[in-house]
């Protein structure tokens, strides 16, 4: 055991990579299917869970979090020896005979840091990618979401291998002494004033890091598409899990010839899908904790809804908000929202909306509603952002094929499907050469001679 660890688990892990278990591709696959029996005998307890964290409907908790790790899981399967091919490449003449390659190597033992918005999701979908690049893994789930916390820690502990996995439960001093061990990689998803602790104990030991954090995700919408689509994909995309989404639109940009229509469409879709009353809708979420939901009225109670602005701190409930008015110097447009609060500013022309943009950090996530070629490419040339969905929102991550992760201040790294795998696995060279011939050319004493005829081979066969 190293001198300063402090949690035996990752002593055990560590072992279990030595011994080689996890780099063998059949131990890989058995773990994906385990864990894929685990979210699918499991699917009642686990929607019960996240239920009791913030009354999240078992539709929803089936989308975004065990049917999409599922699909994850089937992609992983699916591509699995082809990712884990090594690669061959050619060799140069002036280095033959010889035979080069290298491999995706998985790090060792691994630490995955989970937030609480999407608590099984944020856990699982890392992991899975952490399994498939063959490594050990502890993972520690959020303790805002402690239900599903606790349905992770004894699924996991049942279903996988536990010399090589393990769940580590608990708050901030327990996330802060995990950083304290010594990990081969460190896989973070949480807010940038984490973040930024996280990076510090990560230099400590010169651990290489993902950082999945937040920000503000603009939309911007045209007056050249079908508003009422546009508006119930806004809607959808914005008080899915109450606002509580890291790639939601955290606020609208709409063209100013169709500001009014866009918000009436807005209204229309927020009844449409919570009813008249949205504190009644088995389908709306709540707020995680007292906390949050203190923040959210207060940045609620400096502004004037257009439409919601209801609170009720009995069940941490705010209502789904639209918000007019408000300018991009505004409080609320200082900070990532991340709850059901959504501000609609208006613009004269593309350029202006472009302009706010990059004015501020670059985004996790950017969307566009435009009919418009030239538009689309423009918006996606002067914009620099994590990821961009154009005429929809949220899908550009749930596509296996579609790296997910941010840029500057919105994180840095990717995972989901094969970006996932390379996140958590290395490229080790191999080079194979045989000990014959063995010219003197390449030994000194570098005569006048010698070197210019060395410099002639380098320069014509290499
Ligand atoms: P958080 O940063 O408060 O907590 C995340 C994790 O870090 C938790 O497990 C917590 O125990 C741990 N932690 C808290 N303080 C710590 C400290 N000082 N040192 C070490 N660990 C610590 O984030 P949150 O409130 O759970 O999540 C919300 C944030 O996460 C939002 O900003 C959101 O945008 C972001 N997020 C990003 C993504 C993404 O994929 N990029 C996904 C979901 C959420």
């Amino acid at each position: 055991m190293q001198k300063d660890q402090v949690f035996p688990q990752v002593a055990v892990l560590r072992e279990t990579f030595e011994r080689g278990i996890t780099r063998d591709s059949t131990w890989r696959r058995s773990q994906l299917l385990a864990l894929e029996a685990f979210l699918v005998e499991c699917e009642q307890k686990i929607a019960a869970a996240l239920h009791d964290d913030f009354r999240k409907s078992p539709a929803e908790t089936f989308l975004t979090e065990t049917g999409y790790l599922r699909g994850e899981i089937r992609f992983a399967l699916k591509h699995l020896t082809s990712w884990m091919k090594p690669h061959r490449v050619s060799i140069p003449l002036i280095y033959q005979p010889g035979k080069g390659y290298y491999s995706s190597e998985p790090y060792g033992v691994v630490l995955i840091t989970g937030a609480w918005n999407y608590p099984l999701n944020l856990c699982l979908a890392p992991l899975i990618s952490a399994i498939a690049a063959g490594n050990c893994a502890v993972v520690k789930p959020s303790e805002h979401a402690l239900h599903t916390s606790k349905v992770i820690a004894e699924g996991l502990y049942y279903y996988l291998d536990r010399s090589a996995i393990c769940v580590i439960e608990g708050g901030v001093e327990t996330s802060k002494a995990l950083l304290e061990e010594r990990f081969d990689y460190l896989f973070f998803t949480g807010s940038q004033r984490v973040g930024c602790e996280v990076m510090k104990a990560a230099a400590k030991h010169l651990t290489p890091l993902t950082l999945e954090l937040g920000g503000k995700c603009p939309c911007i919408v045209e007056a050249d598409v079908d508003l009422r689509v546009a508006a119930r994909r806004i809607v959808w995309a914005k008080f899915l899990n109450a606002g509580q989404t890291c790639i939601a639109p955290d606020y609208v940009l709409v063209h100013k010839d169709v500001e009014g229509e866009l918000l009436s469409f807005m209204r229309e879709a927020i009844t449409d899908f919570y009813g008249a009353d949205p504190l009644l809708s088995p389908d709306y979420p709540r707020i995680v904790n007292e906390n949050n939901f203190n923040r959210l009225e207060k940045l609620l109670s400096g502004s004037s809804p257009w439409c919601g602005g209801k609170t009720d701190p009995q069940g941490y409930y705010v209502a789904p908000s639209i918000l007019h008015g408000v300018t991009l110097e505004a409080g609320i447009m200082q900070s990532e929202i991340f709850g059901p609060l959504l501000p609609v500013i208006a613009y004269h022309d593309i350029g202006e909306a472009l302009e706010g943009i990059q004015r501020g950090p670059k985004p996790l996530a950017l969307y566009l509603f435009s009919s418009d070629r030239e538009v689309q490419e423009k918006v996606v040339r002067q914009s620099c952002s994590g990821g961009v969905c154009i005429n929809d929102l949220l899908f550009q991550a749930s596509l296996p094929g579609l790296p997910f992760g941010g840029v500057g201040s919105s994180g840095f790294g990717a995972y989901h499907g094969k970006a996932g795998f390379d996140t958590f696995s290395f490229k080790r060279s191999v080079l194979k050469r045989s000990l014959y011939p063995d010219p003197d050319l390449r030994y000194p004493p570098y005569t006048g001679k010698k070197f210019g005829f060395l410099k002639y081979l380098v320069t014509l066969f290499s």
